[in-house]
This record gives structure tokens, sequence and C-alpha cells, in this order.
């Protein structure tokens, strides 16, 4: 089987080497999960639940070795990469509770009576992109389990170290053969076969906007169910009477964690024109003390980019001459590191203000009143992310009602609950992961009539 290697992005040394799954292989995969799904959605409520929570177990009790994985293997801090590990745990045990909830419906209807069951879809195929490697791959395989669904998920190629092993941890704690299976390798042949395959029923996909609308034509010739979870440029707005310290002591990491890397990345920073200059003496402070370095060290904060071309794409949104007003500092030598910057004033047909950077680098804008906040947030095609920053609660209400974006917070930083739903405005995303609801995603409504007059 031809392998490839994975690279530590901090030292960039070789970690591993891993399978590159064929289409032959990943058909004979597809054809696995399908075999596997008749005898996992009629495995009895209460016992799915119970592999979940065993799964989650397992999980739990491997947290030190996952988060190792993704230190080495993707470049996260080693502190980020054990919630990360745990955020897996989390969205495992929150999905065991709802096999046993999987409630239908007992419609009125004259002559009878009707009910609905939620119908398992088949076989999902899960690709995941390099940024998350853990929480995403968990979002969409803890509920598509759940709901009796088999999972074939696809790590991005360059980190997949993570997935792997969470792929042996499900088969200890007891899953079925076939139910969770990791294949590695490239998504022009992984990824595009899972989206070809008609035994796979539904894809839920996270990724670029470019990729997502490639994955979403493939969908459409199988009418597949499809769920985007797609790129960001997402506003911090602070306003005049917030807390000023706060938001400029948060900012840096609503923009810096994972290294900028995070599709609900704050980007473009919108602060009040009669606090700005206020508000830019407590950013500098803040952003001079995101320690970027080693991602094993416990104190680091900021690790390097994934690689070095995804270096060189972020160096460019800060060619020689631009508006660099603050600048963090970053290790010399190997890996790819690039430090954290602050551009300020930038135009709107900057490519900074326009374009995901997915890397630390964040604009700070002026805005004059509530209105031009708006649409400052607005002039985008994404609407992923975003906060809010003000101590007048109806200012924050009908600001956050404006902004045409999935996911907001108020005075805080914080983007993704694994219990409230998630996922974009515009372009994006299609559809909602997480949350109470997950499951109606991963199941279709069957509506049965049943006659009861004589
Ligand atoms: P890509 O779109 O390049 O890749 C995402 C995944 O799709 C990878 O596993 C990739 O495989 C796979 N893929 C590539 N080509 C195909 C294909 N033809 N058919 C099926 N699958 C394919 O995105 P990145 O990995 O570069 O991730 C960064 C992007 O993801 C950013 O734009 C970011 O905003 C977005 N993102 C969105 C999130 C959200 O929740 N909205 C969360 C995280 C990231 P391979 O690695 O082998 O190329």
């Amino acid at each position: 089987m031809p392998t490839y290697t994975v690279i530590n992005p901090a030292t960039e040394q070789p970690v591993r080497t891993v399978p590159s799954t064929s289409a032959a292989e990943t058909d004979a995969a597809i054809e696995r999960a399908a075999a596997a799904q008749v005898s996992w959605r009629a495995t009895a409520p209460g016992e799915r639940a119970a592999l979940l929570r065993a799964f989650a177990a397992e999980v739990g009790a491997h947290i030190e070795e996952l988060a190792a994985l993704e230190v080495a293997g993707s470049g996260h801090p080693v502190g980020a990469a054990r919630w990360e590990a745990g955020q897996v745990r989390d969205v495992l045990a929150y999905y065991a509770g709802a096999p046993e909830r999987a409630f239908g419906r007992q419609i009125p209807v004259a002559g009878g009576l009707d009910v609905t069951f939620a119908e398992p879809l088949g076989v999902v195929g899960l690709i995941v992109p390099w940024n998350f490697p853990m929480p995403i791959l968990s979002w969409g395989l803890a509920p598509a389990l759940a709901a009796g669904n088999t999972v074939v998920a696809k790590p991005a190629e360059m980190t997949p170290l993570t997935a792997i092993r969470i792929g042996e941890l499900a088969l200890a704690a007891g899953l079925p053969e076939g139910v969770f299976q990791v294949l590695p390798g490239k998504g022009s042949v992984v990824g595009q076969r899972l989206v070809d395959h008609p035994l796979v029923r539904k894809i839920v996909f996270t990724g670029s906007t470019e990729v997502g609308q490639q994955v979403m034509r493939g969908c459409a010739a199988q009418i597949k169910r499809l769920t985007l979870e797609l790129g960001g440029k997402s506003a911090n707005i602070v306003f005049a009477d917030a807390d000023l310290e706060k938001a400029a002591a948060t900012a840096p990491s609503a923009v810096f964690d994972n290294a900028g890397q995070d599709c609900c990345a704050r980007s473009r920073i919108l602060v009040q024109r009669s606090v700005l200059d206020r508000f830019m003496e407590l950013l500098e402070p803040a952003l001079n003390a995101v320690r970027v370095g080693d991602p094993a060290s416990e104190d680091t904060v900021m690790g390097p980019l994934i690689s070095s071309a995804h270096r060189e794409h972020v160096a460019s949104y800060v060619p020689d001459g631009a508006p660099v007003a603050i600048r963090g500092t970053a290790p010399d030598g190997p890996g790819w590191w690039y430090p954290p910057t602050v551009l300020a004033p930038v135009s709107a047909t900057d490519r900074a203000w326009t374009e995901e950077i997915f890397g630390p680098v964040v604009t700070v804008s002026a805005f004059g009143d509530e209105a031009e906040a708006i649409a400052m947030a607005n002039d985008s095609p994404y609407g992923l992310s975003g906060s809010i920053w003000t101590r007048d609660v109806g200012r924050a209400i009908r600001v956050a009602r404006g902004v045409e974006t999935g996911n907001l917070s108020v005075n805080s930083h914080s983007s993704v609950r694994y219990w409230t739903p998630f996922g974009g405005f515009k372009q994006s995303g299609l559809g909602r992961e997480l949350g109470p609801d997950a499951l109606d995603s991963f199941t279709d409504v069957k509506n049965v009539f049943i006659a009861t007059e004589e």
C-alpha cells in the first residue's frame, strides 16, 4: 500500500508514515460500512448508548496520548490539544444520550393514527479539514452514530494521526467492526469517492468554500444529503460603552487561537471611532503577551502554521509596505512560524479585509455608529461567527439580529459549544451541526398512517 509521511510543523521533521488509501480501498470500506449498518441500526437504543459512553470513556482515558499526537502532527499547543481531545470525549458523551430519546410523533388524523419515525440514513462520509482534526471529526461522528448510521471518515491528508487513533479507540471500546472507519489519504481520491459512491447517503464536509462547492455539485448528482461548514471572515465589534480592557485583552485569543487557522477567527476588529486610540493602546500589551513557540511547552499560546505553503499564503496578506500597526514575535529556524500581526488602517478593497486569511493576521477599522458597524460586519460573502462588545443590552440584541452570521457572542469571544447549534449564513455553510437537534440532519423522517376504522 502506498504511504506518505506526516511532518511536524514546529520542527519540519517527519513524525510518522501512514497509508494513503486508494479509491478501491475506499469502496471496500464503504461496502463494509453499509454491511455493518444493518446490525448497528438494529442495535437496541440502550446498547448503542452504552457503546457510545464506552467510546467516550476510552477517549477520556487517552487524552494525553491524543494531545501529544496533535502537538507533533499539527503543531497545536499542548493545552489546546488537551482541550480538543476532551471535546471528542464530551461530544460522544453528549450524543450517547440521544439514541434513547430519538422520539417520533403521533399526529392527529381522521380514520386512524399517524406516527413518525426518525430513520438513519445509512453510511455517512465525514470529510475533515486540517485545522481542528479532533473536534470537527467528533461533531459529525457522534450524532451520526447515535442516529444509527455508520461512518467513514477522511481526515485531512496533513493531519490524520489523531483520527486514526480515535478509530482504534472506538474498536477498543467495543464498537463493532465497520461502524466507524478512518481512511487517511487524498481528498481528490478518498474524499471524492465518498462523494461519488452511491452507498454513502450523506456527506458532512468542513473545509474551504471552493472544495465545498465541488462537493455540493457531486452530492447533487445523487440528491445526497449534505452539511457544509466553510470559511469565515468574522467581526469583533467593540462599542465605546464596552468594557474596553476586557475586549482588548481577549481580542488576541479571538483571532490568534490555533494561530488564526480557525473558521471562527474574528479577523476584523471594528472599534467605535471615539475609543479607537485607547483600544489600540490596550491591544498592544495583550498581543505582546501571546507567547509563540514550542507547542509541547505548557506556556505556549500559539504554535506554528500548518505548512510552508500555508505560511506563504498568510504572508501574502502582509506585503512590503502593508500598514502593520502592531507585530508580535515568533521563533526563527525550523518550523512554519508567523508572528501575530495587526494591520490598521486597511481599505475596504484590501485583500486582508475581504478574504479569509486563516492565519494570525487581523485588521482593525473604525466605525461611527451602530448602522455602520453592522454594514461593515456584513461586507463579506461569509457569515460564520462574530462578537459584540457593549454594556447596552438593547444594542447587543439589535446588532446581533443585524449581523448576518450564524454564531455570535456578546461580551465574549467564545464560538462553539457542542450543546448549541453551529453553522454559517451565506457562503459559510449549509445546515447546522451540534446542539440538541443534530440528529435531525442524520435521519430522514418516515411518516406511517395506520387505519383504525373497521
Ligand atoms: P480543504 O477544502 O482544502 O480541505 C478540506 C477537506 O476536504 C480535506 O480533508 C481535503 O483533503 C478534502 N478534499 C479536498 N479535495 C476534495 C475533493 N475533491 N472531494 C472531497 N474532499 C476533498 O480545506 P482545508 O483543509 O484547507 O481547511 C481550511 C478551510 O476550512 C478554511 O477555509 C476554513 O475556513 C474551513 N473551515 C471551516 C470550518 C467551519 O466549521 N465552518 C471549520 C474549520 C475549517 P486533503 O487534506 O487531502 O486535501
